[in-house]
């Protein structure tokens, strides 16, 4: 069976293994991206050492070389821009490693890449049209729509956080007002708990967080919300109610059969699962909204690697 290298480039760490054709993981390794150090070539030099104890791990040459990294990649994988890494401006990975190990290499957005990897081996298995949605500190989202990857005439679609949902709503740090992520990101979730504490509603969160509002996470949360505590419940409600919203709209346009969603921040909260699926129901058009479903990411904390070597297989 063919094997691919998968390099998951982090702003903390490189991930590196070997994958299969079948989207199992056979080794992996992590590195430091050194990414602190403020030096474009230090970060390069961590890729190789990384992709060179891939290839030490390989009895046959490789199909090629996947690699997922945060920003903009256009087809001829060029970082155009990457904003967590230092000097990442129209850095040509591609071209780079191409040269150095006389392999094919392909670059691809880092959500993009998830959003191949859960279409081929994940949650979106046998689907031919998918939405990704991930959500953490900002909302990112990818589409493989008839199985192709959407990437649009500037490489950037699918800034899935930044679909407004209030068109007079609070203003998102983009500069648009009432973006999704303006809802739904990692902070405003949190903001949903202080709020009701601040009104003096009674809540579990507040003894998970010890009485202090700048401990709450949206996994404390979901800790009250198993306990059955009513004010994480309805917040998970009230973010599943804004996330279908969303959908409802991106089912209007795409008629995809599947909604991915993934980040940590969700796990396992049923709640909102269902209440997205409710309110696509109620209010995407009858017919678009019949069969879609949707699940939870499912190919867990290897994701990155799985992902970045099914970049270079196809169906
Ligand atoms: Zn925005």
């Amino acid at each position: 069976m063919r094997k691919a290298i998968g390099i998951d480039i982090g702003g903390t760490y490189i991930k590196a293994g070997i994958t299969d054709e079948n989207g199992n993981i056979l080794t992996k390794q992590q590195f430091p991206t050194m990414a602190e150090k403020g030096s474009r070539d230090i970060v390069l030099q961590q890729i190789e050492t990384a992709i060179e104890f891939a290839m030490g791990e390989l009895d046959e040459p490789p199909a090629g070389i996947g690699i997922g990294t945060p920003g903009v990649v256009d087809n001829e994988g060029v970082v155009f821009e990457a904003p967590n890494l230092p000097d990442w401006h129209n850095l040509p990975l591609k071209k780079i490693f191409s040269e150095k190990y006389n392999l094919p290499v392909v670059v691809e957005n880092d959500v993009n890449s998830i959003t191949w990897g859960e279409f081929l081996y994940g949650a979106g298995k046998g689907y031919n049209t998918i939405i990704c949605i991930t959500l953490g500190t900002g909302v990112g989202g990818g589409i493989v729509k008839d199985g192709k990857l959407i990437r649009g005439s500037r490489y950037s679609a699918v800034e899935i956080g930044h679909i407004p949902i209030e068109y007079k709503g609070p203003q998102c740090k983009c500069g648009n007002y009432g973006c999704v992520e303006r809802f739904v990101g990692r902070d405003y979730i949190v903001e949903r708990a202080v709020k009701a504490i601040k009104e003096g509603k009674k809540t579990f969160i507040y003894e998970l967080a010890e009485g202090m509002t700048e401990n709450i996470t949206p996994k404390l949360i979901s800790v009250a919300y198993k306990k059955g505590d009513r004010v994480a419940t309805d917040i998970w409600i009230d973010v599943g109610v804004c996330l279908g919203a969303l959908f409802s709209g991106l089912v209007n346009l795409l008629n995809p059969e599947l909604i991915v969603i993934g980040g940590g921040i969700s796990q396992n909260v049923e709640v909102m699962f269902e209440t997205i699926e409710k309110t696509i129901k109620e209010r995407a058009m009858r017919i678009l909204a019949e069969n879609v479903k949707v699940v939870q990411s499912s190919l867990g904390t290897d994701a990155g690697i799985i992902s970045a070597g099914a970049l270079l297989f196809q169906k």
